[in-house]
């Protein structure tokens, strides 16, 4: 049983790498951050506000043990060209550049095919899928011209196996999986590697909220460990037994980042649990 941060230290060579994080002011993306911050990495942690990304920035380095100019915080909406620059900008004068991008920041929330009329797939996509790319094309030539860098994306698994619930949103994380492999190719022979992580059910916040919508869709009792039990032993069972930790999505993008991943190129690797699992 690991009990610490520092317990958890993987050493995967990661110091001094410059790590922007988007979205990782909560969820998933702060415990990716903390992550970095923990292997001695550099973090931008990214948030809408200026405001937020500042305390979370704050609360990774207590979180870890890191050391304060181990991070700066950066701001602005993906969605909006401008928001992306402002953040790649902010990444260069902080950090000097960026060595790792983790493509975290996306939205989900119940939809329906009744619901999700076509704007709102438009916005799905634009969030999801649209600002991955903005920042992907800010980041790659530098990377070209220094001979390295790492690429990583958080998709979801419901790309592959596409549930009712949110289909603007499956719809787009299964472009973001395609759009991996292509990029992988485009940079062949250039010393970047492109990868894409598709968790399965983490315990965060938003997926609380997520989780709740169901069950109200279901006409379950709106109780969450309650909640819980029945998406486990039914939409969510897994081979472990139990819901994702944004710990979990962390390690294996830790691993995507480092040195030690350089044959890995163009996969997406699922941190389900088992959920969904196919021999091919
Ligand atoms: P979360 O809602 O806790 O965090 C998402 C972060 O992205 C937030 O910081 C939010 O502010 C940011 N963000 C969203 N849209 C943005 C925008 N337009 N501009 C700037 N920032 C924006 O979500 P989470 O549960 O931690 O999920 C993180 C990622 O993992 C998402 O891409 C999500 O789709 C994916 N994912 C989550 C789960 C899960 O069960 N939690 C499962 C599979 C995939």
């Amino acid at each position: 049983m690991i009990s610490s941060y520092k317990e958890r230290i993987l050493n995967l060579g990661l110091k001094a790498k410059r790590v922007l994080v988007t979205g990782s002011t909560r969820g998933i993306g702060k415990a990716i951050a903390a992550g970095f911050v923990g292997e001695g990495a550099k973090v931008a942690v990214h948030g809408r506000r200026q405001e937020a990304a500042e305390v979370s920035a704050r609360e990774v380095v207590q979180e870890v043990g890191g050391k304060a100019e181990q991070v700066i915080a950066v701001s602005g909406d993906l969605s909006a060209k401008g928001g992306v620059g402002r953040v790649f900008r902010g990444c260069l004068e902080g950090l000097g550049g960026i060595d790792v991008l983790v493509n975290n920041a996306g939205t989900f929330e119940v939809s329906g095919w009744k619901q999700a009329d076509g704007d709102r797939w438009l916005q799905a996509y634009g969030v999801n899928v649209v600002s991955m790319v903005r920042l992907i094309r800010r980041v790659v030539e530098p990377m070209r011209e220094q001979g390295s860098g790492r690429i990583i994306q958080i998709a979801s698994i419901s790309a592959a196996v596409a549930p009712p619930v949110f289909p603007d949103y499956a719809a787009a994380k299964a472009a973001t999986v395609n759009l991996t492999v292509s990029l992988m190719q485009e940079l062949a022979g250039t010393g970047i590697t492109v990868n894409t992580i598709s968790p399965g059910p983490v315990e965060t916040a938003t997926w609380k909220d997520f989780a709740l919508q169901i069950a109200e869709l279901q006409g379950w009792e709106k109780d969450l460990e309650t909640v819980k039990k029945k998406l486990l032993s039914g939409l969510m069972s897994n081979a472990s037994g139990r819901l994702g930790r944004p710990q979990d999505v962390a390690d294996a993008c830790l691993f995507l980042a480092s040195s030690r991943s350089s044959y890995i190129n163009g996969v997406n690797l699922p941190v389900t649990g088992g959920l969904a699992a196919r021999a091919v």
